[in-house]
């Protein structure tokens, strides 16, 4: 049984066939997934697709550094309401992208900070998105976020930042599609990470891991990942799920399994 920790089925990509994506993750084995909303609508969809499917799909509440100027204090607000529903399991996804800059980097920088402090009053752990902005995300969580649990989300950098992001206790890094694909330091950093502090995502609908030739990313496309991971770490792939689903569990604080 494998956890897919962040996916995206609340999009439109889903819109025809959700249903069908959820059924065929569950019934191969992929029983439990987290959707974080990228703002306040995709929010409310993911913890409404979570209502839906109890036990099964699991929300984050949170704005997508890309909409980091659609954020304000009432959408925070809501965040914070909608966050004492149970199926709401973390604060995210937020972050830095510095590689599209979508939104001012001002801006996303204090959107950044307010996650912080909603995922503090909240007790929940934060799903992180970084791109080309490591440097600054480092800076703000050791001023921001002492203390806070979450997972850096889609993890992309070499091994030198990722035991900067590990310094960080309560965190954990996520490996996607890319941990499949050639000409990264990936590997490298899947070898070093400790077990007990992995995640395994598809980013659905995005990022479809290799050899795969789909357009659209989905859930059960996580084996491939966690497959990947196996191969580094010279496991099986059943002890690679049973230890990326238990860390899942642990910090999202999972219920158990619907199947
Ligand atoms: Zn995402």
């Amino acid at each position: 049984m494998l956890v897919d920790s962040h996916c995206h089925i609340d999009t439109a990509r889903f819109n025809a066939d959700r249903e069908a994506v959820i059924t065929a993750a569950f019934e191969e084995g992929v029983t439990r997934m987290v959707d974080p909303g990228c703002d306040l609508a995709s929010s409310e969809h993911a913890l409404r697709l979570a209502k839906a499917h109890p036990g099964m799909v699991f929300a984050g509440v949170g704005t997508h550094p890309h909409d980091a100027t659609t954020h304000s204090e009432a959408v925070g607000a809501r965040y914070r309401e909608m966050a004492r529903e149970p199926e709401v399991v973390a604060i995210g996804e937020f972050g830095l992208d510095y590689f599209r800059m979508l939104s001012p980097r001002d801006v996303q920088r204090a959107v950044f900070v307010a996650h912080l402090e909603l995922a503090r009053e909240c007790a929940l752990p934060c799903i992180i998105h970084v791109r080309d902005s490591h440097d600054d995300v480092i800076e703000l969580l050791r001023a921001h976020g002492q203390g806070l649990r979450g997972v850096f989300h889609c993890f992309s950098g070499n091994v030198a930042q990722a035991e900067e992001c590990l310094a960080f206790e309560g965190f954990m890094l996520s490996f996607a599609g890319p941990l499949t694909r050639q000409g990264n330091a990936l590997p490298d950093v899947a070898r070093m990470a400790p077990l007990e502090r992995v995640l395994v995502e598809t980013d659905s609908p995005y990022l479809v891991p290799q050899p795969l030739r789909a357009k659209r990313n989905e859930p059960l496309f996580v084996k491939y990942v966690a497959e990947k991971l196996a191969e580094i770490r010279g496991m099986t792939l059943e002890e690679i799920a049973r230890v990326t689903t238990a860390n899942a569990v642990r910090l999202f604080g999972l219920g158990e399994s619907a199947r």
